[in-house]
């Protein structure tokens, strides 16, 4: 009981691994995935990989039947270490296609049971802000970038103007991006509208066939201050919620100008994140959170006493065998 108490303070990092079920129009049913068991995950690789099984060690893997309920569950302790004043990271990571969006936020068609980890987590958050009114007074509110071609994007702005921001690590008040617009909510609901108009900032300059979103990191953060009612103290936490940029490898024959650029962009800056998280994982004394504006922006939430959470997606589909495998190292170094 002291070991966990111990372990709590020196905050953790975790991984969890999650299946995308097939898809209602797709009739090729046969799975790369042998079977799943606790936190095991095993699967068929082909000839070109090596043929035969290969299993993978997560804290949990979620098969393709877990509703967004049972993912969520495992993830609300962290929302009460918010209010209790730590720092929290939770990210998606996986190819495009693979489920992440529908992880964080959920599928285009919203309902209140397919809502994704964001709302419940906001959800949660408001509840037990609620329940600790006697002794504490909470004041919350969001941010919501973007980043895109190591370059700094503001998503709530209202007037269409989406200039270049600086990231400042500032530890007293915990706002990195202090020129991002900070909007104090009260409600859920408050959360909704402001995603929305998030998800429209961030599909401006996106056609159809060049979907930005997919190459592009997004983070929604959440600050929180509680002042507590009866000693007067200030308890700051901050939460993190990431939907990263699909971590699929382009040919660098196929592609060239542009979407060559993207591409190193975002290669760089999930390996960035990979070494951070590892490095943490395995106590060395150096951690390089210099490598990348996405580390750096999460620097003071990544390490020391804050907590994190990376949810890893993997598709199902024979064809996407190769990204899944190396999804699944990417993740076991990490875990
Ligand atoms: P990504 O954000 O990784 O590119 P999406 O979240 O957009 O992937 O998922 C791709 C498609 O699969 C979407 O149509 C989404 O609704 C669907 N999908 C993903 N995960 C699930 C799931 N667990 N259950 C049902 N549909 C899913
Ligand atoms: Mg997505």
């Amino acid at each position: 009981r002291l070991y966990n108490q111990v372990q709590d303070l020196r905050g953790s990092i975790r991984v969890y691994c999650r299946v995308r079920p097939f898809l209602p129009r797709q009739n090729n049913h046969i799975s790369t995935v042998d079977h799943i068991e606790e936190g095991t995950i095993t699967i068929n690789t082909p000839a070109k990989h090596g043929k035969g099984r290969r299993s993978f060690n997560f804290n949990k893997v979620f098969g393709p039947s877990a509703t967004q309920e049972e993912v969520f569950s495992d993830t609300q302790p962290l929302i009460r270490s918010v209010l209790d004043g730590y720092n929290v990271c939770i990210f998606a990571y996986g190819q495009t296609g693979s489920g992440k969006t529908y992880t964080m936020s959920g599928p285009k068609d919203l309902t209140e049971e397919n809502q994704g980890v964001n709302y419940r987590a906001l959800g949660d958050l408001f509840l037990l802000a609620e329940q600790r009114r006697d002794t504490f007074y909470y004041d919350v509110s969001v941010q919501m970038i973007e980043i895109y071609n190591e370059q700094v994007r503001d998503l709530l702005v209202t007037d269409g103007i989406n200039k270049r921001l600086e990231i400042r690590n500032n530890s007293q008040t915990g706002l990195n991006v202090p020129e991002a617009s900070l909007v104090r909510v009260t409600s859920t609901y408050d959360v909704i509208d402001l995603m929305n108009l998030g998800q429209r900032n961030r599909a401006v300059g996106a056609t159809a066939l060049n979907d930005r979103s997919s190459r592009s990191h997004s983070c929604l953060t959440v600050h929180v201050q509680g002042r507590d009612l009866t000693a007067g103290n200030i308890l700051r936490g901050c939460m993190h919620l990431v939907d990263l940029a699909g971590s699929e490898r382009v040919d660098k024959s196929e592609v060239t100008g542009d979407r060559l650029k993207e591409a190193q962009h975002i290669n760089k800056s999930l390996s960035a994140l990979g070494d951070v998280i590892s490095s943490l994982a395995q106590k060395t004394v150096h951690v390089p959170y210099r490598n990348s504006k996405l580390t750096q922006l999460l620097q003071d939430s990544l390490g020391g006493q804050a907590k994190t959470l990376m949810f890893v997606h993997v598709s199902p589909e024979p064809d996407a065998i190769g990204e899944t495998i190396s999804t699944l190292k990417f993740a076991e170094r990490v875990a």
